[in-house]
């Protein structure tokens, strides 16, 4: 069984990839940023280990990642999870919105992976999962600064791939689709409607949808697989 570190992991995908994980007998350390009583509704429930974070900042990840270690004594898997999304014209997007999606969704993963590394690499072994997006992959409209971001999230995914994996680290992508979470909250129904209608599998994802995903790029079953984008979005990129 593996010690792993879910960021983001107070709601949503997150919080479904912590219930997983756990299932599934493996130790899970998760952070939650804002949702303090759900992430201790997630303690009780599942018996992993809240930890705040604010991934945007790298003292407070550093922080996080030193508490971390401290419970589960090493990490074997991270998986960067934690993101904002952002709606809206790229002309009405204020500099400080653009650096707080650009801080938490790219650089969020770069401070968690910078401080998690050393110890993996001095290990020989270990498993990042970044989690990226389609709009990552295509671009979305009016999403400017957050497809941006999870276009840099994939690119750090298989530069960091190359870089490691002769240190016997695997690094993926998953990049899901439309997911029912909080974050598609104010994405309107018919919206919704024209996504699902354009969705070979016709519906949008589970959360539970992208936890399997995780857990299996987790597992030894992986063991051949790094630096690829694994799109968990029935079909709506191909
Ligand atoms: P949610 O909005 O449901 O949850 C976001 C999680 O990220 C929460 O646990 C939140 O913590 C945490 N978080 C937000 N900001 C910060 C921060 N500054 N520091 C630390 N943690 C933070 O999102 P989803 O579950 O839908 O998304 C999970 C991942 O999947 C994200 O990377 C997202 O971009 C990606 N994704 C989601 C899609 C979807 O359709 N839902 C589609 C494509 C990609 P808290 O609540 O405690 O503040």
């Amino acid at each position: 069984m593996a010690n792993i570190l879910i960021t983001g992991g107070s709601r949503g995908i997150g919080a479904e990839a912590v219930r997983q994980f756990t299932a599934a007998g493996h130790k899970v350390v998760f952070t939650y940023h804002r949702s303090e009583t759900a992430a201790d509704l997630l303690r009780q429930e599942t018996g992993a280990v809240p930890v705040r974070c604010d991934v945007k900042h790298p003292d407070s990840v550093k922080i996080a990642v030193d508490k971390a270690v401290s419970v589960l004594g090493q990490i074997d898997v991270l998986i960067c999870n934690a993101a904002i999304a952002d709606y809206g014209l790229i002309t009405d997007l204020d500099i400080s919105r653009w650096e707080e999606v650009i801080n938490t969704d790219l650089s969020g993963v770069f401070y968690c992976v910078r401080h998690v590394l050393p110890a993996m690499i001095s290990r020989k072994s270990g498993c990042i999962i970044t989690v990226g997006s389609m709009w990552g992959e295509v671009g979305a409209s009016c999403e400017a600064a957050y497809s941006a971001a999870k276009a840099g999230v994939i690119g750090l995914t298989k530069a960091l791939a190359k870089e490691v994996g002769p240190s016997g680290i695997r690094v993926n992508c998953i990049s899901p689709g439309m997911i029912d979470t909080d974050m598609n909250a104010s994405v309107s129904e018919d919206a919704v409607d024209m996504i699902v209608d354009e969705t070979p599998l016709c519906r949008t994802g589970a959360p539970s949808d992208v936890a399997r995903a995780m857990l299996f790029l987790a597992s030894d079953d992986a063991s051949f697989i790094t630096g690829q984008v694994i799109s968990v979005n029935g079909g709506l990129v191909i």
